[in-house]
């Protein structure tokens, strides 16, 4: 089946579960009617509370969801989404609140369907506030993302508590069954992902076999399967690590793999200094035990078909890159790829000596562009431009496939300028290294 059908069914699977407490609301209701803004609250409600129990599923990473949107795109989706289900709550909770009951959360006349309703109220609004402040809240990666969970279950469990409480269409024993499976799934995601896999996970270690320092503040880390066979990839895909920690620790680290993956069984990463974790790696031990979920992502050349390619990376985003170069090295795939390198300085182009063998290849053209050029220097220099890509790009580049990978503002400037250059939004693909 191709991406396109199955991204079109998947969101069709999105939409009818995110309706689906509506229908089953209505199904053999012959309860009162309780006005417009009454009903139209409670379904606010019900689609709210479907939309939060998807978010789990978004973030799931199934590969077969991820595989037609790709994974940053889920992400992204799963952002918004979580806004549009607290706008959906906060508008429930404004109709149909009973305000005097609210503010009083402990008397003892307040019933449990609004303290229910009150504690995910809550969790939701700390939940979104803490994801979208998280920096100016000074909260680490690691701690937000333990706080992100546990209240996702509070979110969860208290609005279902809340919403068996009113009892008002889930009368039927099946609607509450229905209900209930339904929240049970969802938490069942969670579980999934922070037991389930990592359970799998450990039977398949991996031990870091060699510790190679790179140009650009980078380290090559050559991963070796342990007593299994290890994971076949496509170039360019990336994989969760956790390294020299538990297969059960609730952080793990995505890279990119930037090995070709021809050679069975092993893996390499290049990871760049730019945080808590990644300042560790220069000074791993050799034998250090290591976990990879993956292989993940679909900004990969082997996806597409395209009698030609153009890499586009800044920095770190060389990664994914040198991985698709040595791939089509290894496979002696001749098609003509054009990859453009952008950097601060020459010192700083990490792989520079591999990149200068691979230039050497008949249809590989290697371009550097560099914010600091060194004195002599006859390339390119600043930001990568529209103007640029035209002067390295072969005629009929339009139906080439484009891979695109660096910081934000980058990444943004090359799909317009793309697309400015008559390039269809199809082929220009995009891996963000800075999800959260
Ligand atoms: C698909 C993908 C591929 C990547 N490939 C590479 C690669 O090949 N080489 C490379 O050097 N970097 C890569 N990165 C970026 C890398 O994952 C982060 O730089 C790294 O996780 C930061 O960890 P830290 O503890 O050092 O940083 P911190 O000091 O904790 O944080 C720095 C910032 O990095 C982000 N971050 C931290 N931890 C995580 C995490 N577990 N998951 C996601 N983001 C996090 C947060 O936005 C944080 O603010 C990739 C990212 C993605 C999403």
């Amino acid at each position: 089946m191709s991406l396109v059908v199955r991204g079109v069914l998947w969101i069709g699977l999105f939409l009818g579960v995110a309706v689906a407490p509506l229908v089953f609301a209505v199904i053999g209701f012959s309860g009162p009617g309780r006005g417009f803004a009454t009903e139209f609250s409670a379904a606010l409600g019900f689609v709210g509370l479907a939309l939060m129990g998807l978010e789990f599923a978004l973030v799931a990473r199934f590969r077969a969801v991820a595989a037609p949107f790709g994974t940053d795109a889920l992400v992204q989706f799963h952002r918004e989404m979580g806004l549009v289900g607290l706008g959906f709550v906060l508008v429930h909770v404004a109709i149909s609140a009973p305000w005097d009951l609210v503010v009083r959360p402990f008397a003892e006349d307040t019933p449990a369907r609004v303290r229910w309703a009150l504690l995910s109220t809550i969790a939701l609004l700390a939940l979104v506030a803490s994801s979208l402040w998280r920096k100016r809240l000074r909260l680490s990666y690691e701690v937000w993302h333990a706080l992100h969970a546990v209240l996702a279950v509070v979110v969860i469990v208290a609005a279902l508590m809340h919403a068996l409480l009113v009892d008002h269409y889930l009368d039927a024993a099946w609607k509450r069954a229905l209900w209930i499976v339904m929240s049970a799934a969802f938490l069942t995601l969670l579980v999934w992902v922070r037991i389930g896999k990592p359970l799998t996970l450990r039977r398949k270690p991996w031990t870091v076999e060699r510790v190679t320092p790179e140009r650009g503040r980078t380290t090559t880390l050559t991963l070796r399967a342990d007593g299994h066979p290890g994971f076949r990839f496509a170039p360019g895909q990336y994989a969760w690590f956790a390294i020299g920690r538990s297969p059960f620790s609730l952080t793990k680290h995505p890279f990119s793999l930037s090995s070709s993956g021809e050679a069975a069984g092993v893996v390499e990463v290049s990871i760049k200094a730019l945080g808590d974790f990644t300042s560790t790696v220069a000074d791993l031990d050799v034998g250090t035990r290591a976990y990879l979920d993956g292989p993940h992502g679909v900004f990969s050349p082997d996806l597409y078909e395209g009698p030609g390619f153009c890499l586009v990376a800044g920095g770190v985003g060389v990664t994914p890159m040198i991985s698709i170069l040595r791939a089509f090295a290894d496979r002696d795939d001749r098609r003509p790829v054009v990859a453009l390198i952008a950097n601060r300085s020459w010192d700083e182009v990490t792989f520079r000596e591999e990149l200068e063998r691979l230039d050497a290849r008949p249809d590989v053209q290697v371009v550097h562009a560099l914010d600091e050029p060194p004195p002599g220097w006859t390339g390119e220099t600043g930001r990568v431009t529209a103007d640029m890509l035209r002067r390295h790009l072969p005629p009929g580049y339009e139906r080439w496939q484009f891979f695109v990978c660096g910081a934000g503002p980058m990444m943004d400037a090359m799909e317009e300028a793309l697309v400015a250059l008559g390039v269809a939004p199809a082929r220009i693909h995009t891996e963000r290294f800075n999800w959260v």
